[in-house]
C-alpha cells in the first residue's frame, strides 16, 4: 500500500497540505447525507486547483446533448447534477490579508474524516505576511439525522501581534459546473433576502425549474463570547448574501465562527415558501447549538454503523477501506425516499452527471439490501417502478410496441439521456439487472406483496421488451438477440452477447413463474396484474416459452467456456499478461479502433452472469470459464474486479480472490486508476462489500434460506459483518478456526454453513467449526 493516508480503523488522515493532489483530497473528504453533499473544498479563499461542489439530490439540468453526428432516438440532453450553491465560504482577512493556503506560509496541516461520526476536521497553522500566527480549526457537518441542516465551526487563534480581522461567512449561488456541454450556466437567481442575522439565497435551474433555498445564520465569538451584536453587517449582492464581522484582535485571541445552515430544494418543498423555512430551518439549527446537532447526527451514524459495519482484524489497510467504502455508500444514499438514487459519484464530483445506472441494481442494491432496513431497498425498486411509463416510451421511441419497457441507460427522471448509439441503443442488459433486483429483493425480504403490487408490471414490460428484442434465425433455427452491447463495452454491435441472452431468458422465465406462483395464491391480485398490463396469456406466454426453450447461448465446446459473443473466438487470442504493461491502461494508449478488436475485456461479462446465476453451473464450469475470462479481462472498469474476486473465492482461490478484492477496497484512497480527483466510485465501492460478504464469507439466499460458506484471506486474523435476511439482523464473524454467528432477531433461524443445516437461537451466538 502506497497511500498518502494515516493508517487508522476509523478515520481518514492527511497531515500534509499537498497542493498537487488538493483535488483528490476534495473528493476523498467529501461529505454527505442522501440528501445533499459536497466535496471537501476550503470554507477560506483558495486560489490552487479546486474543483468546486456542492449538490443536492434529485435536481438536475438537461445539459443539452454533444454529439458529432446525431443518430435518430438520441436524447436532446444529459443530465447533469448542477453544482449548486455553496454555504461552506468563510473567508478570513487578517491585516487586510487573504487568509488563502495557496499563498500563505503554512507551519502545519491535518484534515481528519471520522467515519465513526461523520465529521470533516482541519487543522492548519500559518502565518500571515503581517507576522499574525494563525491557528485554524475548522470542523463541519452534514447531518445525517436532520438531512437538510448542516453546520460549520471555524475556530482561529491569533497571536504575534495586534490587527484587524474581518471574517465573510457568505452563501454563494454564482457558481458554474466544469463539466457543462456548453458553458452554459446551469442556475438563475430567484431571490436574497435577509432578516436579522439570517440570509437566504434562492436560485432555480434554468429549463428544469428546480428551486433551492440556502439559509445560514452566524454566531461569532470572541474567547468564548458571543459577540455577533456589534460586529456584524448583512451584506448581498446578486446571488450572494453574506453575514460580515470586524474586530480589532489582541494577540491571544480565539475567534469562533459558527455558521448554521439550512438547504432545502422544491423536491420537498413549495418553492413561494421555501426562502422563509429555509430561513426557519437554520435559526432552527442555531437554537439548538452546534453540540446538540453534532451529537443527533453522531447517533445517527452510531445507527447506521451498527446495521452494517465491517470488521476485518489484522489488516488495518483493509479495514480503512472496507470503512471508507461503508461510509461514501450511507452518506450517498439513504433510501428514505424513492425519488432519488445512487449516482456512481455520488455527491463527490460532476463526472456521470450524478445520474442512475444498472450499477444500482447490479452492484449497490445488494449492499443497501444488507445493511439497512427493507424500506430502503425497495425504494430502490420503487425508484424504476414509478420510472416504468417512462421506460415504455423510451422502448417506444426505439420502435417497441405493446407495453415494452427499456430503462434507460442512464437517467435522472426516467428518459434516457445517454447519447452513445452503442450504449444508449445496444447495451439492453441494464434491463435484465432492473428484473434480478426484483428477484433479489423478494428472495431476501419475502415480500412477496412487493410482486403482486409493483413488481410484475416491471417484469412483464421487461419480459415484452426482450421477447420483441429476440428474433428468430432460419440459419441457427434459434432466437437471436443481434446488435447488443454487454456489459464489456470493449466490444460494441455484437451479436449473441452470452450474458444479455442469459438474462433476457431468465427474466422470461422468472417472470412466468411469479405469475403463476400468484395465480395460485391470490387470484384476485393475479387478476388484477393481467387487466392492468392487458397481458395476452395465451399469446404472450407461449411465445415468450418459445423463446426460453430456443434461445441461442454462444458456447465453445471444446473449451468447455460460453462465449462472450457469437465472434469472440475469431479475435486474435492474446492475454493481459502478453500486454506490455506501459500500455496499460488500455483506453489511455489504444486507438478505440484496436480495443473493440482486441480480445480484452473491459469487466466482468460472462462472469458477470455466472455471478447472478452461479447456482445453475457446477464449479468446473465456473472454474473454465473463470480462467479463461480473468485471463483476458483487464478491470478497466472500477466495477470489475470485485465480481471476478467473488467468483475466485467461490473457486476457492483465494490468494487469486484477495488480490482482486484489493484493487477495488482501497480503489480511490490509494487512487489506482489515478482519476479520484473528478471523485469517488462510489458503486464500485459495493462492490467492495460484495467481496467479503458474497466472496470471503460466501453468502447467499438458497431456498429460501441463508448458506453461508466462509473463507479467510491468510492476511486477516478474523472479519466480520452484518447481514438481513427476512429484514433481520445477523452477524457473522470469521477467524482461522471458527465461524461465529449472532441471530439478533427474537425468533430462530435456520442456515445452512458449509451446506450443512444449523439452527441458530433468537438473541444467541453459535460458535461453529470453520472449513
Ligand atoms: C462501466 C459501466 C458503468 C459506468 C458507470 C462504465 O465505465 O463500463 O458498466 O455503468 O461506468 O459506473
Amino acid at each position: 500500500m502506497n497511500s498518502r493516508f494515516v493508517p487508522d480503523e476509523w478515520k481518514i488522515i492527511e497531515n500534509r497540505f499537498e497542493p498537487e493532489n488538493s483535488k483528490d483530497s476534495e473528493s476523498i473528504f467529501s461529505i454527505g447525507n442522501g440528501m445533499m453533499g459536497q466535496r471537501a473544498n476550503f470554507e477560506e479563499r483558495y486560489s490552487g486547483d479546486t474543483l468546486q461542489g456542492s449538490y443536492v439530490a434529485g435536481i438536475f439540468y438537461p445539459d443539452k446533448t454533444l454529439v458529432g453526428w446525431w443518430k435518430n432516438g438520441y436524447p436532446e440532453y444529459f443530465a447533469k447534477v448542477p453544482n449548486t450553491m455553496s454555504w461552506i465560504g468563510i473567508d478570513i482577512e487578517i491585516d487586510d490579508q487573504q487568509l488563502d493556503l495557496a499563498t500563505c506560509k503554512i507551519k502545519s496541516f491535518t484534515r481528519t474524516l471520522d467515519m465513526k461520526e461523520g465529521l470533516l476536521t482541519r487543522s492548519f497553522i500559518v502565518t500571515m505576511s503581517s507576522g499574525c500566527i494563525v491557528e485554524v480549526t475548522a470542523k463541519r457537518f452534514v447531518s445525517m439525522s436532520e438531512p437538510e441542516k448542516a453546520a460549520i465551526k471555524y475556530s482561529l487563534k491569533l497571536s504575534g501581534g495586534n490587527g484587524k480581522l474581518r471574517i465573510t461567512s457568505y452563501i454563494n449561488a454564482d457558481v458554474k459546473n466544469e463539466d457543462a456541454n456548453y458553458g452554459e450556466k446551469f442556475w438563475e437567481e430567484t431571490a436574497v433576502k435577509t432578516e436579522g442575522k439570517k440570509v437566504v439565497v434562492k436560485s432555480q435551474t434554468r429549463k428544469t425549474g428546480f428551486v433551492v433555498a440556502t439559509a445560514q445564520t452566524n454566531v461569532f465569538c470572541v474567547n468564548g463570547r458571543d459577540v455577533t451584536d456589534g460586529h456584524t453587517d448583512i451584506s448581498t449582492r446578486n446571488q450572494y448574501a453574506a453575514s460580515i464581522f470586524t474586530y480589532q484582535y489582541s494577540s491571544g485571541d480565539v475567534i469562533d465562527v459558527t455558521k448554521y445552515i439550512a438547504v432545502l430544494s422544491s423536491l420537498n418543498h413549495a418553492p413561494g415558501s421555501i426562502e422563509s423555512k429555509a430561513m426557519s430551518k437554520a435559526y432552527e439549527a442555531e437554537c439548538e447549538g452546534f453540540i446538540m446537532l453534532f451529537d443527533k447526527h453522531r447517533k445517527a451514524w452510531a445507527e447506521r454503523w451498527e446495521q452494517g459495519d465491517i470488521v476485518i482484524k489484522g489488516d488495518i489497510a483493509a479495514q480503512q477501506g472496507i470503512r471508507f467504502n461503508i461510509f461514501q455508500l450511507y452518506q450517498t444514499y439513504t433510501g428514505e425516499d424513492p425519488r432519488l438514487n445512487i449516482g456512481p459519484k455520488g455527491f463527490t464530483g460532476e463526472k456521470y452527471g450524478g445520474s442512475t445506472y444498472w450499477d444500482t441494481e447490479a452492484f449497490a442494491f445488494t449492499f443497501y439490501l444488507n445493511t439497512a432496513d427493507s424500506h430502503v431497498a425497495r425504494n430502490l425498486l420503487l425508484y424504476r417502478y414509478k420510472q416504468l411509463d417512462k421506460a415504455i416510451e423510451n422502448a417506444g421511441k426505439l420502435g417497441f410496441k405493446n407495453g415494452a419497457a427499456l430503462f434507460p441507460m442512464v437517467t435522472m427522471n426516467g428518459e434516457e439521456c445517454h447519447n452513445e448509439w452503442e450504449i444508449t441503443f445496444e447495451e439492453i442488459h441494464r434491463n435484465g439487472a432492473i428484473a434480478y433486483a426484483i428477484f433479489n429483493y423478494v428472495r431476501n425480504t419475502g415480500d412477496k406483496d412487493y410482486l403482486a403490487d409493483y413488481g410484475l408490471d416491471v417484469l412483464i414490460a421487461v419480459s415484452r421488451f426482450w421477447s420483441q428484442r429476440a428474433t428468430w434465425s432460419d440459419h441457427r433455427n434459434k432466437f437471436v438477440i443481434l446488435g447488443v452491447t454487454g456489459p464489456n463495452e470493449y466490444e460494441n454491435n455484437v451479436n449473441n452477447n452470452w450474458y444479455t441472452n442469459i438474462i433476457a431468458r431468465w427474466t422470461l422465465k422468472y417472470t412466468i413463474e411469479v405469475l403463476e406462483g400468484l395465480h395460485v395464491v391470490n387470484n384476485a391480485k393475479y387478476n388484477a396484474v393481467i387487466t392492468r398490463t392487458a397481458l395476452d396469456l395465451e399469446k404472450e406466454i407461449s411465445h415468450w416459452t418459445n423463446i426460453i426453450a430456443n434461445i441461442h447461448l454462444p458456447e465453445d465446446t471444446s473449451l468447455g467456456i460460453f462465449l462472450q459473443q457469437d465472434g469472440y473466438m475469431d479475435k486474435e487470442q492474446m492475454l493481459v499478461s502478453e500486454l506490455n504493461p506501459s500500455e496499460r491502461p488500455l483506453n489511455q494508449h489504444w486507438s478505440w479502433d484496436r480495443i473493440l478488436r482486441s480480445v480484452f475485456i473491459k469487466q466482468a461479462d460472462v462472469l458477470q452472469g455466472l455471478y447472478f446465476f452461479e447456482d445453475d453451473y457446477d464449479d468446473e464450469t465456473l472454474r473454465r470459464n473463470f480462467d479463461f475470462y480473468e485471463a483476458r479481462c483487464v478491470h478497466e472498469s472500477s466495477l470489475s474486479p470485485s465480481i471476478h474476486s467473488i467468483l475466485a473465492a467461490k473457486l476457492k482461490d483465494i490468494d487469486r480472490a484477495y488480490k482482486l478484492y484489493l484493487r477495488t477496497a482501497r480503489l480511490d484512497l490509494d487512487d489506482y486508476n489515478k482519476e479520484v480527483k473528478d471523485g469517488l466510485h462510489i458503486t464500485s465501492m459495493a462492490g467492495t462489500w460484495l467481496s467479503i460478504v458474497q466472496g470471503f464469507g460466501g453468502m447467499k439466499i438458497k431456498n429460501d434460506k441463508v448458506s453461508l460458506n466462509p473463507t479467510i484471506p491468510d492476511a486477516w486474523e478474523s472479519f466480520s459483518f452484518i447481514m438481513r435476511f427476512r429484514n433481520k439482523p445477523l452477524k457473522v464473524e470469521v477467524t482461522e478456526r471458527d465461524v461465529i454467528i449472532t441471530n439478533f432477531s427474537d425468533s430462530g433461524i435456520n442456515i445452512e454453513l458449509y451446506g450443512e443445516p444449523v439452527t441458530i437461537e433468537p438473541g444467541k451466538t453459535s460458535k461453529l467449526e470453520r472449513k
